[in-house]
């Protein structure tokens, strides 16, 4: 679990493969999930939480009718605030990091950095940590941390190989990572891994990554998931007002033209 992942990212100069078109297509529960077999490794994730709402461990938990098979069968929690009672940081295959970075925050850099060294995978999980999201308008003054006044992505600090932007990310989007990391399905996974040294996700983004390509279909998913309400559909295309945008990245992450391998949007368009 996680094998194709790590080494795509350990430098391999060979591009991840395609898998077969049924893998990237994952909606329903993984009814076969296979235990790990006795006595082999399973995957030590752990949890951090940085600047943040909360929001993006509350969506992980509403995956509840797979999440039972993925944390009794598939992973093991290994660190966490509220998860697991353990001080000291052990060394993980993967860290989930949410929340931006305090830089007036001593704790929670120190936090960060250790999480980079003992952790062989970092994903940045939503969009405060991917790009700082509304934190990046903080000024500080905050009842409990006054002194708090500059957040930042947490890639600005560290290296991030995995990014799920979304405020909150979207549980299905979490629900379909967790099965394309255990399939391995590098092709499901790219664009989290393309994105995860850019800390500029933002509804321009859909403009230059999905409207100019011609792979619009003009679904709506986009100003649904707009919490701020920044984008309007008109004629069959999404508009966005910059007044309104937080860049959060919800838009751009949620648009299902966003998730398709490159080969398979040209097939359906014709080219
Ligand atoms: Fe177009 Fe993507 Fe928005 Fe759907 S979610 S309207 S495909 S930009
Ligand atoms: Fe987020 Fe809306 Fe801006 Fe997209 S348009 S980045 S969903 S605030």
């Amino acid at each position: 679990m996680f094998s194709k992942l790590k080494k795509a990212l350990g430098g391999s100069d060979e591009k991840p493969k395609a898998v077969d078109q049924e893998s990237v297509v994952i909606t329903e529960k993984r009814e076969n999930a296979e235990p790990a077999p006795a006595g082999s490794k399973k995957p030590r994730v752990g949890y951090i939480h940085l600047s943040g709402c909360t929001g993006d461990g509350m969506s992980l938990t509403e995956n509840y009718d797979i999440l039972d098979v993925v944390l009794t069968d598939m992973i093991d929690i290994v660190y966490g605030q509220t998860l697991v009672d353990l001080w000291e940081m052990p060394e993980m295959d993967l860290c989930l990091i949410e929340g931006s970075a305090c830089l007036q925050d001593e704790h929670s850099i120190k936090e960060l950095f250790e999480a980079r060294e003992k952790s062989t995978l970092i994903c940045a999980f939503g969009s405060c940590a991917v790009n700082s999201c509304f934190t990046t308008y903080a000024r500080g003054g905050q009842q409990a941390q006054p002194k708090h006044e500059s957040f930042v992505p947490i890639s600005q600090l560290i290296k991030v190989d995995l990014a799920l932007p979304g405020c909150p990310v979207g549980p299905e989007m979490i629900r379909k990572t967790i099965v394309a990391l255990v399939e391995g399905d590098m092709t499901y996974l790219q664009p989290a891994m393309d994105i995860a040294s850019c800390a500029t996700a933002c509804g321009c983004d859909l403009l230059t990554n999905i409207i100019r390509n011609g792979r619009c279909t003009g679904c709506g998913t986009c100003a649904l998931s707009c919490q701020t309400r920044a984008i309007n559909m008109i004629q069959g295309r999404p508009h966005k007002n910059d007044a309104r945008c937080i860049k959060c990245g919800s838009c751009i992450t949620m648009c299902p033209r966003n998730w398709l391998p490159e080969e398979q949007i040209k097939k359906d368009i014709g080219l």
